[in-house]
């Protein structure tokens, strides 16, 4: 049986998260076996050979007009026929915005059951078992599927992309029926956050700061760094309650869930709600002034000191090697 992967994209590119399912969906084909196919829902086809180095065999397209932005009901409608063609053992998404909204509503129209922003999976007697971080991180629990296909949506940023040396996959066309005048909702306007920036959950280098910085305007300390670093600047929930970042910056339980190789937490104490978003990063390096913070239990690398004075040393120290390399 198939291992059927969603290819997202927005504003007709393919988003980097596709690469990362088409990856793990790939390691999977190699283990439960069967080919693996992606579907994608599009305006115009966003270049979806190029999935074949991606993994991917073959890619259905489900082509409307509508699709240009997403649309849950007429994308829901699209995978759910291409469940219906392919019959998967195994359907993937990315737990990106768009896969948080979209793998439920599929989930329920197949009857099927759905493990969200997992972290790991791997394969038990010929079947699929995901493990998913739960009580905001302190447990990971193990998932077991009843029914098929399993589905599952993947953590972004923590599976890693395979490269099948430049492959094309073939691109075939989805049939499928929606109505989008009868849609209960239609999107009116997309209205872009974050000024152009990378995305906190695609970004590989994630600086943050927490109520350690006193205001609004200290921040330039951690935007200094991050721009030395190539980072984006991330934030702890106190300071975007206080209103001194958008709510587009937070991380944690209740804001971005997020998987840099590097996340460098400033003065956030590591509370668990913010451990909740940030603790599957790839290493961690902690700076605060209180050598009890509980974010230095899960810093790979902890820096004891006031930030005013160790974050600009570390601004200063990382331009020198950006200039010397
Ligand atoms: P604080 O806890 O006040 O920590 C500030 C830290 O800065 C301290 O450790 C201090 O030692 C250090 N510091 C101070 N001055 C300096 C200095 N000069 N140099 C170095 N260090 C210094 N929080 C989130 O972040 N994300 C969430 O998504 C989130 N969701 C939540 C959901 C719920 C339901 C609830 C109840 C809470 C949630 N919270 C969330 C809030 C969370 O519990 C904490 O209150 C919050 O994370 C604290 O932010 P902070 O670490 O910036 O501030």
């Amino acid at each position: 049986m198939a291992i059927l992967a969603f290819i997202e994209q927005r504003e007709g590119k393919v988003r980097p998260v596709s690469r990362e399912v088409l990856g793990e969906a790939t390691r999977l084909a190699a283990k439960l076996g069967g080919p693996v196919v992606g579907v994608c829902a599009a305006a115009a086809d966003p270049g979806l050979a190029a999935m074949g180095d991606a993994g991917a065999e073959r890619v259905l397209l489900a082509k409307h007009e509508a699709f240009a932005s997403y649309d849950a009901a007429g994308y829901a409608c699209a995978v759910v026929a291409a469940v219906e063609a392919v019959k998967p053992s195994v359907l993937l998404f990315g737990a990106s915005s768009i896969g948080k909204d979209l793998a439920p509503r599929v989930a329920a129209r197949l009857g099927v059951g759905l493990a969200t922003d997992c972290t790991a999976l791997s394969a038990d007697g010929g079947k699929l078992v995901a493990t998913r971080p739960v009580f905001a991180g302190k447990a990971n629990l193990k998932v077991a599927f009843p029914k098929v296909p399993a589905m599952v949506s993947l953590r972004p940023k923590v599976f890693a992309p395979v490269s099948k040396n430049g492959n094309t996959a073939a691109v075939e066309p989805l049939a499928f029926s929606w109505d989008a005048a009868a849609s209960r909702a239609r999107v009116v306007r997309l209205a872009a956050s974050g000024g152009g920036k990378v995305d906190l959950t695609e970004s590989e280098i994630i600086v943050s700061g927490g109520r350690g910085l006193k205001g609004p305007e200290n921040f330039k300390v951690i935007e200094e760094l991050a721009e030395a670093l190539g980072a984006t600047v991330g934030a702890s929930r106190a300071v975007v309650d206080a209103g001194w970042r958008p709510h587009s910056d937070q991380v944690g339980q209740t804001g971005k869930t997020v998987s840099p190789k590097l996340y460098v937490a400033v003065g956030i104490s590591g509370a668990i709600q913010h451990l909740a978003g940030m603790s599957s990063s790839r290493c961690i390096v902690a700076i605060n002034k209180d050598p009890e913070a509980p974010i230095f239990k899960v810093a790979d690398y902890g820096l004891v000191g006031d930030l005013f004075e160790v974050v600009p040393a570390l601004t200063r120290a990382v331009k020198e090697l950006n200039e010397k390399s």
